[in-house]
């Protein structure tokens, strides 16, 4: 029974391609790039026309507001508001910030729109599965450890109350465990969008983990653009090229976050409806939204239905959609007509 971890970053790479060179960070006189770490992944803000001396006071705002964010939704963190929530064992409203009920909104929304696929009270799966805060299972779980992990999920115990201006989170299965992993970079992403015009700062590409948000100019004064890469070991292995001319992007991977047990691979997405891992050929779905959030909440809904069914919804709902799938020995991509309007002239694709 062996199992080894292969855990990468997620598909997107985050390019500054003032032309078709390989990524180059932007050191143009004006280039300003900032990075760290949050929520067990990267965060990258590449600025434009930005004074260096702001450079510590920048670098410090940002890690602040993400480690607020990692504060509120972690469900890797007891002590967070989420975990808190979590652990209440009641049914009685729970008071959350105007900023959780509108992910958890925006989360369920998208849940009904992929037919339960998106769900984000499917923790006690992921955690069994060992994709949580918990340690990697030794042994493929049984038929009954599944069951019984799946009778403690469901979207419908769960809901988002506004009572005389303040929001409140509240389900109606005690052992209920809303896992947030999925949109929390979304979120935090555009978060980040907020602080930097709050500091007046109009051209900037911000990014959490795989999900990426842009505006104005880059250094050179060109768009910015986002290269989603080859779903391969070999690092910058470029797909395509998005100008994302002020939207968000996100991807879900079935290929970098996952295990190997008992000769099957065992990916980070799990499909709520039979409570597995799913197995299916699609290995990555990008999305383009008119927010982060948006974007990194339909990827993993689409990714769970795999490539005919992703197909279908994202042409019902008008989505800007890429997807990489398996054909044989070969890696084959889709787009919609809607992801095609960004893709830049340069595309390799
Ligand atoms: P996505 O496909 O966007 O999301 C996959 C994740 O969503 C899975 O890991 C699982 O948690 C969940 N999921 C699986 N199936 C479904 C489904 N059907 N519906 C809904 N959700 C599903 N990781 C660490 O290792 N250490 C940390 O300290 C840590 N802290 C975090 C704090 C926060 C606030 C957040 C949001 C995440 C944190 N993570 C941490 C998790 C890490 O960032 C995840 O691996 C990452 O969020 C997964 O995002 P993705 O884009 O790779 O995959």
């Amino acid at each position: 029974m062996k199992s080894k971890w292969r855990c990468f970053s997620s598909f997107i790479v985050v390019c500054l391609l003032a032309t078709c060179d390989a990524p180059q960070p932007s050191k143009g006189p004006d280039g300003m790039m900032l990075e760290g770490r949050t929520m067990g992944t990267f965060w990258r803000v590449s600025l434009a026309g930005v004074a260096p001396e702001r450079r510590a006071a920048l670098q410090k705002a940002v890690q602040q507001q993400l480690d607020n964010d990692d504060h509120e939704l972690s469900t890797w963190k007891n002590d967070s508001v989420l975990s808190r929530f979590n652990q209440y064992r009641g049914s009685d409203p729970q008071p959350v910030s105007n900023n959780m009920a509108d992910i958890v909104t925006l989360s369920l929304r998208i849940g009904q729109q992929t037919q339960g696929a998106m769900d984000i009270t499917v923790g006690p799966l992921v955690n069994l599965w060992g994709f949580g805060p918990a340690k990697q299972p030794v042994k493929t779980p049984d038929v009954q450890q599944i069951a019984a992990a799946r009778a403690l999920t469901g979207l419908q115990h769960l809901q988002v109350i506004n009572r005389a201006g303040q929001a409140y989170l509240q389900k109606d299965l005690p052992a209920l465990y809303v896992d947030l992993s999925t949109v929390g970079e979304g979120f935090a992403t555009d978060n980040l969008a907020r602080l930097m015009e709050r500091e007046g700062i109009n051209n900037y590409l911000v990014s959490v983990g795989g999900a990426v948000l842009t505006h104005g100019e880059n250094a050179q004064g060109n768009a910015w653009q986002v290269a989603i890469q080859k779903p391969t070991d070999k690092e910058n292995a470029v797909q395509a090229i998005v100008d994302l001319q002020g939207h968000g992007i996100s991807t879900s991977g079935s290929y970098r976050n996952y295990y190997e047990l008992d000769g099957k691979r065992i990916s980070h997405v799990i499909d709520p409806a039979t409570g597995q891992s799913i197995q299916h050929k699609l290995v990555s779905v990008t999305v383009i939204a008119t927010t982060a959030l948006e974007a990194d909440g339909w990827d993993t809904g689409l990714m769970v239905l795999g490539t005919e069914r992703a197909k279908a919804l994202a042409l019902r709902n008008k989505l800007a959609v890429y997807l990489i799938y398996k054909q044989k020995e070969r890696f084959e991509s889709w787009m919609s007509p809607q992801f095609a309007a960004f893709l830049s002239p340069s595309s390799a694709h």
